[in-house]
């Protein structure tokens, strides 16, 4: 065998090695089928089933359901400004928490805006039911012409929502950007308020 024989043998071994560590690392199984517990995979291939998980970041591929109100029916149980503290994670190194998920979203769309350049500050995330009525007194109600959620009803008490400290360049990123973390400006008239929205993120809702 020639040079060039050489050569071609190693770079089809090459691609076939390739072509293994693709296989290896697709998701072998379709979103729905994700409640599966590992153990209940039959003895399938937990590495594939690792590697499927790891690759959801949120709730490292727990699913969750929501109630017909859009919010998780395991925050529902509490009310709203009334979730533990452990019921809620902590956003990235700040004192800040929200509901698990929306936690790790926005760790994660800080740190990408930050590789861009762009810091997001936080300015508020959970808010306690107190707090809520404390802040409907000073802003008023959104209801009418004010700044703040009926107490009780706010997004900021199911630690689905969080107020951000943005500068125009950051305000323009994340108004590009924070679909992709499911993130939404669900207050019009609060440029800073943007709502966690479960059911738009892939993988994270069970139907
Ligand atoms: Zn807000």
């Amino acid at each position: 065998m020639g040079i060039e024989g050489v050569n071609s043998r190693i770079a089809s071994i090459q691609s076939r090695i390739i072509a293994l560590q693709t296989q290896k690392t697709e998701p072998t199984t379709t979103p729905g089928q994700q409640t599966t517990p590992a153990g209940g995979a039959g003895g399938g291939d937990f590495a594939s089933y690792l590697s499927q998980a790891v690759s959801q970041t949120p709730g490292s591929g727990r699913t969750y359901s929501l109630d017909a109100k859009g919010i998780p029916t395991e925050l529902t149980a509490y009310g709203n400004g009334k979730i533990p503290a452990t019921a809620l994670e902590q956003v990235g190194d700040t004192r800040h928490k929200l509901w698990a998920p929306a936690a790790e979203k926005l760790t994660q769309m800080i740190a990408d805006a930050k590789k861009d350049g762009v810091t997001i500050g936080i300015t508020d995330s959970y808010r306690p039911y107190a707090e809520q009525v404390d802040l409907a007194k000073r802003k008023g109600l959104y209801s009418q012409g004010g700044l703040a959620a009926k107490p009780g009803t706010s997004e900021h008490g199911w630690g689905m929502a969080t107020d951000l400290d943005l500068n125009s360049k950051a305000l323009s990123w994340v108004r590009q950007n924070a679909d992709k973390y499911g993130f939404y400006n669900t207050a019009s008239r609060e440029s800073w308020h943007w709502g966690f929205k479960p059911e738009k993120v892939p993988g994270l809702v069970t139907s």
